[in-house]
C-alpha cells in the first residue's frame, strides 16, 4: 500500500481555524490521508514532552508521522563547529523519533562548500557510514530508519546516484527520492514511466529490494533554473512539473509501496489527495 500525506499544514487548515499540529492528525484522518511529515528544519523548537503528546494524538488516528531535520546538517563541512552539530541534529532526531512514536528522520547530507564534488561527496560518505554504523553498534537505531534525501541545487550532495550510495552503507539509512529536486536538478527530464523505472531499478540494484519497495519519496512541482531548485510551487502549474502520473505508474508497475509526502506551496494535503485519487483510479484500471 503506498501511503499519502502532506508536510505541514496547508492554507485551508489553519483557514479553517484550526491553530496547532495536535488538531492535525484528525483533520489529515478526515481528508483521507495516511502520514504526515513534521518539520524541525529551522531547528528543533519543540519540548520532547509535547512531541510525546502530539504523537498520542496522531496513533490514536492511525496517522504515521515522518520528521525533517534541521536543514543547517552538513556532513562535508570544513567547519569542527556545524560537524559537532551535524551529528547532535541527528541524535536529537532520534530523540524525538522515540517521543513521536515513529521511525523516518529525513536529512540533507550537505553541501560543496569549496571542495570538489568528488571530494565533497566521499567526506560526506564517510562520516555518514561512520556515525551511523556506530549509532547502530550502540542499539540506537531498532526500529528507524535515517533517510538522505536528493537534493535539488547544484552544489548541494545528493544526486539519487550520490544518495544510493551512502544508503547501502548501513540498512538503516532508507532513501529519500524527492522528486522535484531531482527533476529540477536535471533541467526536467522527468517526464515518462521509464525516467522513474531507471531510478528505481538503479535503488533495486544498490540497496536491494525490501528498501526499495518502502522508501521515502517527496513529491512537488519545483521551479528551476540553470542551478536547480528556485521555489515550490503546486499542481495547478504546468510549466516545470514533474506530473505525478509517470511516476504512479512506474510505482504499479514494479508494485512499490512508498510513503509518498507532498510539498507543494500550501496546498500540500490538497495535493496529496490528487495524488492518492489518481493512484487509486490507476490501481483500478
Ligand atoms: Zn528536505
Amino acid at each position: 500500500m503506498v501511503l499519502f500525506g502532506p508536510a505541514g499544514n496547508s492554507d485551508s487548515f489553519y483557514a479553517e481555524g484550526y491553530e496547532n499540529t495536535l488538531s492535525a492528525a484528525e483533520w489529515i484522518k478526515q481528508q483521507g490521508l495516511d502520514i504526515y511529515e513534521y518539520s524541525f528544519g529551522r531547528g528543533y523548537r519543540m519540548s520532547l514532552d509535547t512531541a510525546k503528546i502530539i504523537g498520542d494524538e496522531f496513533k490514536k488516528n492511525n496517522i504515521e508521522i515522518s520528521v525533517h531535520a534541521p536543514y543547517f546538517i552538513n556532513f562535508a563541512t570544513q567547519d569542527k563547529d556545524l560537524l559537532a552539530k551535524t551529528f547532535n541534529y541527528i541524535e536529537t532526531g532520534i530523540k524525538f523519533l522515540r517521543a513521536f512514536g515513529c521511525s523516518r528522520l529525513i536529512f540533507h547530507p550537505g553541501s560543496m562548500g569549496d571542495q570538489t564534488r568528488e571530494e565533497a561527496f566521499i567526506l560526506a560518505k564517510n562520516r555518514i557510514g561512520e556515525f551511523v554504523n556506530m549509532l547502530d553498534s550502540q542499539k540506537l537505531l531498532d526500529g528507524i530508519y535515517l533517510c538522505p534525501e536528493t537534493m535539488g541545487k547544484s552544489k548541494q550532495i545528493g544526486t539519487y546516484q550520490e544518495i544510493l550510495e551512502i544508503c547501502a552503507l548501513n540498512k538503516h539509512l532508507l532513501p529519500t527520492f524527492d522528486f522535484g529536486h531531482i527533476n529540477a536538478l536535471t533541467q526536467g527530464a522527468l517526464k515518462s514511466k521509464k525516467d522513474y523505472i531507471k531510478i528505481f531499478t538503479k535503488s533495486l540494484e544498490t540497496i536491494g529490494t525490501q528498501r526499495t519497495q518502502n522508501c521515502h519519496i517527496h513529491f512537488s512541482k519545483i521551479q528551476y533554473s540553470n542551478k536547480g531548485e528556485v521555489k515550490h510551487l503546486t499542481f495547478d502549474d504546468n510549466i516545470y512539473g514533474p506530473d505525478f502520473l509517470p511516476l504512479c505508474e512506474a510505482l504499479i508497475q514494479l508494485d512499490l509501496s512508498p510513503h509518498i509526502i507532498c510539498e507543494s506551496s500550501g496546498t500540500m494535503a490538497e495535493d496529496a489527495k490528487k495524488m492518492k485519487e489518481i493512484y487509486l483510479k490507476t490501481l483500478g484500471k
